[in-house]
């Protein structure tokens, strides 16, 4: 909490020093012009003149966030989304995951050996998507609460045979407090017993309604198992994308949030990353979490080097002296001493909380497979 002298709380309540003296005085409280007040004699001052003591806000040096620059928005320019598949298990996120990837990815990229490093990304019609591989309600769950939000659509994957679940719910419950738009994917259409009208039905409950009902809910039906219905998904994935004027200034230094890291025996800590704002380049001083260094390495989700990534792209980076949790947020500094000293502060403010409590999760916890 901040201090105050009393010829400073004279200035601010614009008195005479010496009012504000005599009137401590008559308080009970002896001070001359240059001592500092303590709180009881500062709110019974302040009472006296019936002011209210507003605490100073500091601003918390351990808050990455206050280390980004105010944006100009004459350098904003369209980004890809960030697309997040959410659902019931077994309904088909994995597999349509899968089947976009396997659909879209190997062409035009020929020879590229995929990556898993928790996110990948497409090109559908000159448009590039950006998709989560992390299950859907661990990307929202831990990453929310640590104040991330990485999603911009959320694909609601439904078993055509299934119908609305309870993992559904939730999904619906994570989308809309997160208040990302939702694409409902109608998946297993192949199956038999597929009955997309009773889906459809079963969502107007959560004011998830089809356009041709009135609502402003798109659904799309599928087969993530055949690759039907694929490219009606991404081109809905582009129209919503493009309604939600997703932007970012790619000339800045980058910022964004840690999609998974782990200790490599020969690499040391690896992070993969989403770059979501600025462009990242090899050999940027940056903190990440509790954590800072420089960039070593980076590759993208084809496994291929990359000198540099600009928003919306997933990277895998090394070069960081510890290994950050999912969720954390990454800034890159100008310098690396500004970059070591608020990632050095950031780790004593962790161990002091540390010491208070034994609370973090770990990342499988958070990561249990899809
Ligand atoms: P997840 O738990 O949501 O990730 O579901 P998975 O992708 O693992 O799929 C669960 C099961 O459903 C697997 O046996 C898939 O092969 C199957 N499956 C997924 N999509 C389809 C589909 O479109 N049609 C059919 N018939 N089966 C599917
Ligand atoms: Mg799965």
């Amino acid at each position: 909490t901040g201090s105050i002298t009393v010829g400073e709380l004279a200035e601010k309540l614009n008195k005479e020093t010496n009012e504000i003296i005599k009137k401590l005085m008559f308080l009970g409280v002896m001070a001359t012009k240059n001592q500092d007040l303590d709180e009881d004699a500062l709110e019974l001052i302040c009472g006296e003149y019936g002011v209210e003591v507003e605490e100073e806000v500091e601003v918390d040096k351990s808050d990455l966030t206050n280390y980004i620059a105010e944006e100009d928005p004459e350098k904003l320019e369209e980004r890809p989304p960030v697309v997040t598949i959410m659902g019931h298990v077994d309904h088909g996120k994995t597999t349509l995951l899968d089947s976009i990837r396997n659909t879209k990815v190997t062409e035009g990229e020929a020879g590229g050996i995929t990556q898993h490093i928790g996110a990948y990304q497409i090109r559908e019609n000159d448009k590039k998507v950006t998709f989560l591989d992390t299950p859907g309600h661990a990307a929202f769950t831990s990453m929310r609460s640590r104040g991330a939000q990485i999603t911009d659509i959320a694909i609601l994957v439904v078993a055509a045979d299934d119908g609305v679940m309870p993992q559904t719910i939730e999904a619906i419950n994570h989308a809309k407090a997160a208040e990302v738009p939702i694409i409902v994917a109608v998946n297993k259409m192949d199956k038999e017993g597929a009955n997309p009208d009773r889906v459809m039905q079963e969502l107007t409950e959560y004011q998830l309604i089809p356009e041709d009902w009135g609502g402003d809910t798109i659904f799309v039906n599928l087969s993530a198992l055949k690759g039907e219905g694929i490219d009606d998904l991404l081109e809905m994935i582009l129209l919503v994308s493009e309604v939600e004027e997703l932007k970012a200034n790619a000339d800045r230094l980058a910022d964004g949030t840690v999609i998974e890291a782990q200790l490599d025996k020969g690499r040391g800590s690896v992070a993969s990353l989403l770059v979501q704002n600025g462009t990242l380049r090899v050999g940027d001083p940056i903190v990440v979490g509790n954590t800072f260094g420089r960039v070593r390495a980076m590759v993208n989700d084809l496994g291929k080097r990359i000198k540099s990534a600009g928003p919306s792209t997933p990277v895998e980076i090394t070069g960081l002296n510890d290994v950050p949790l999912a969720g954390d947020r990454f800034v890159v500094f100008k310098d690396e001493k500004q970059a070591r000293q608020i990632g050095e502060m950031r780790q004593e403010i962790q161990l002091e909380e540390k010491r208070g409590s034994q609370s973090r999760v770990s990342l499988d916890d958070l990561f249990e497979q899809i």
